[in-house]
């Protein structure tokens, strides 16, 4: 099953604390969303299936799971219809439970979901003119606490399965109505596909709104990188979700060692956290930028592989006043970008407020200023919108209002109270 552990990050110990495992279901039914063809038939043979039966059925399944999105096996038509029971016996299609389902005046979309086990999450869906673009969480909380987001004021609670990863965007492709619809090209009750390699059969898939994923949400993805990478497998699949990895974009703070193997494993976007331009400004705001400094994280995305002027490299830069938005910042930021040679566009992200953050977003003609430096050195700089900040769905505001109060939002607390004492 799923591997929840947190993977050991080479280097220095992380400051981490560990994840609880996923319980198991009650019924001791198992779940199958998240897993790869090659463990659905490893189930299927452990349950008593032939090597050769079990490979072709999960070959059904597969495409029936992720592909058409039913989420009960009485819809496998290819599946002779006395056989479905014996899989809806021991299996299950899961979805995550929806706690509550938001949306915001400008069309962004909202949902907490909550896993088996009781740990809620958020996804985000942004539909703009040309795209629809899903972010997707990869942890309940985030170890790393950059002081400007409210996720990381949460603690960690564990990592999310691949199951309930790509589960985000099967909910999403469920509330959207997006599911392949038509006409299958073969009888109900066909159970001849052991003859046939494609038993989907032709249907029409046009228009759909959730075009994009961004791994934006809640979490550092490289800190769950075997989920986050497995359930990005099965949303590439051609005969799974079918999303182009150039419709992908994953995105962190920095994790530098893992940064390779997600070139390489997954071949995804890469988007980077970058925030600050000196070592002193990302200390605090990033703080594992004092594990994984400048130079290093750079030169791993020089070194990242696919990267190229027409898949470059997105910079993210959150704006907050008087922090980092001078004009010298903009001027080193591009320097930065120049000296290591990168395929680079910077994302200008407002700083979206919480309650009790310690900082302000940088002022609109401020902002404007620092994306027209950028710009000016060919470099492109669009200064995001915020969406879906009614519904605190905004990037950075993603915190399940039932996480307590961490450990390191109380320290901050005390800290800060201290200092208006002092
Ligand atoms: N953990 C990953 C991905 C999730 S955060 C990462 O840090 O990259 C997605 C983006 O939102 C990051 O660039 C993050 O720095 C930014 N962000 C976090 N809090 C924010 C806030 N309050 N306002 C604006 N952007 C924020
Ligand atoms: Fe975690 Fe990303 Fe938030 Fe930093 S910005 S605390 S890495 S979710």
């Amino acid at each position: 099953m799923a591997d929840t552990a947190l993977m050991p990050i080479p280097g220095q110990v992380d400051p981490v604390t560990v994840p609880r495992e996923v319980t198991p279901r009650a019924d001791g039914r198992v779940d199958l969303i998240g897993l790869a063809r090659g463990q659905i038939a490893e189930l299927f043979a452990e349950a008593g299936l032939d090597a050769k039966a079990a490979k072709l059925r999960a070959k059904q399944v597969f495409h029936w799971l992720y592909h058409r999105g039913v989420t009960d096996f009485a819809a496998m038509t290819d599946i002779a219809k006395p056989m479905r029971p014996w899989f809806a016996e021991r299996f299950v299609i899961g979805r995550p439970q929806v706690v509550e389902a938001q949306h915001s005046s400008d069309g962004t979309r909202k949902w907490l979901l909550r896993t088996a086990d009781g740990h809620d999450f958020e996804t985000v869906f942004i539909p703009d003119a040309d795209r629809g673009t899903l972010c997707v969480s990869s942890q309940v909380g985030c170890t790393l606490n950059c002081r400007f987001c409210h996720t990381g004021t949460m603690r960690l609670v564990r990592n999310l399965t691949p199951g309930e990863i790509v589960g985000q965007v099967m909910l999403a492709r469920d509330a959207l109505g997006e599911w392949p619809k038509g006409r299958m090209d073969f009888a109900e009750e066909d159970d001849g596909p052991e003859f046939d390699e494609h038993p989907a059969g032709h249907y029409t898939a046009d228009g759909r709104l959730l075009t994009n994923i961004v791994m934006m949400g809640m979490g550092e993805p490289l800190y769950n990188f075997d989920n986050v990478r497995d359930a990005l497998k099965v949303v590439m699949d051609g005969d799974g979700l079918g999303l182009s990895r150039r419709r992908i974009t994953l995105s962190t703070s920095g994790v530098v060692p893992m940064m390779a193997r997600a070139g390489e494993e997954i071949g995804v976007n890469l988007a980077v956290s970058l925030h600050a331009t000196n070592k002193a400004v990302r200390d605090e705001i990033v703080p594992l930028n004092r594990k994984y400094g400048l130079e290093e994280l750079l030169e791993a995305c020089a070194a990242y592989p696919g990267a190229s002027n027409a898949r470059r490299i997105t910079f993210e830069y959150v704006m907050l006043d008087g922090v980092n938005d001078s004009d010298e910042d903009a001027r080193e930021l591009v320097r930065l970008i120049k000296r290591y040679k990168l395929p680079a566009k910077v994302n200008l992200i407002p700083f979206n407020p919480w309650p009790g953050a310690p900082y302000e977003c940088s002022k609109p003609e401020r902002i404007k200023r620092f994306a027209e430096i950028v710009f000016a050195a060919g470099i492109s700089a669009p200064v995001r919108t915020p969406r879906g900040r009614d519904i605190d769905a905004a990037c950075g505001q993603l915190k399940t209002a039932a996480a307590k109060k961490s450990r390191a939002e109380l320290d901050r607390l005390a800290e800060e109270k201290q200092a208006a004492l002092g």
